[in-house]
């Protein structure tokens, strides 16, 4: 099954049509008629995009797009009767991804929709990404293994040779202290002591030295910085 699209439309009839439209395009449709059977279908469907109205029954779409917002950053796409009324919407800053006003036609929604789940995915992937896997250089650095690659070949280091090599990636060129090093990968509540940063470090070199590699710069009465020149 297509990935599940949630419509809280008042309008029965705007609402069936734009299901039908989303269904042909291998989407699942989801109506809902008022803001609060949306709010509990989203909770309990988890659809990938809410194509919203903002005249709704019960709970509007201005307070409906606030309460699913405080728990997901789903794709949410407003639906308004009025160019003015989504002034108001857009003025308040509620957190929607698009907007349309009616009339609008089905085609274009879907062309919509078909966007922002792209550029949600791309977002969601990055971000991923960024977290995970560093890579400076010639060298790939991977957080949730602790595994570390220098010009593509497997570079063994110890969990601390890893955590500080990946500590000063994430920020690359800027200097820090061997103190903050420590702090950094050690946390603050041990007690420690700053040379054995030195000792890592010299290790890393050592290690890195072997694949012609020199990112760790000491820079002198400062401290450490991966930078590649
Ligand atoms: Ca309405």
């Amino acid at each position: 099954m297509g990935q599940k699209i949630l419509i809280i439309e008042d309008e029965k009839e705007l609402a069936q049509i734009l299901g039908a439209y989303l269904e042909v395009e291998g989407f699942m449709p989801i109506v809902k008629h008022d803001g609060v059977e949306g709010v509990t279908a989203f909770f309990e469907e988890q659809p990938s995009l809410i194509l919203l109205d903002i005249m709704l029954p019960k709970k509007d779409g201005i307070s409906v797009c606030k309460e699913i917002r405080e728990k997901s950053d789903v794709p949410i796409i407003m639906i308004s009767a009025k160019s003015g009324e989504m002034d108001k919407v857009i003025a308040l800053g509620i957190g929607a991804d698009d907007y349309v006003t009616k009339p609008f036609s089905p085609l274009e929604l879907v062309a919509r929709v078909k966007a922002n789940l792209r550029r949600y995915e791309q977002m969601t992937n990055k971000n991923k990404l960024s977290k995970d896997e560093v890579v400076f250089g010639e060298l790939v650095l991977k957080k949730s293994s602790y595994s570390a690659a220098a010009k593509g070949q497997l570079l063994t280091l110890t969990t601390k040779e890893f955590e500080i090599l990946y500590y000063l990636s994430t920020n690359p060129n800027q200097v820090f202290t061997k103190e903050q090093i420590y702090n950094g990968v050690w946390g603050y509540n041990k007690l420690g002591d700053d040379n054995s940063v030195t000792v890592y470090i010299k290790r890393l070199r050592e290690k890195l030295s072997s694949y012609e590699l020199d990112y760790i710069k000491t820079v002198w009465g400062a401290g450490y910085k991966l930078a590649a020149e």
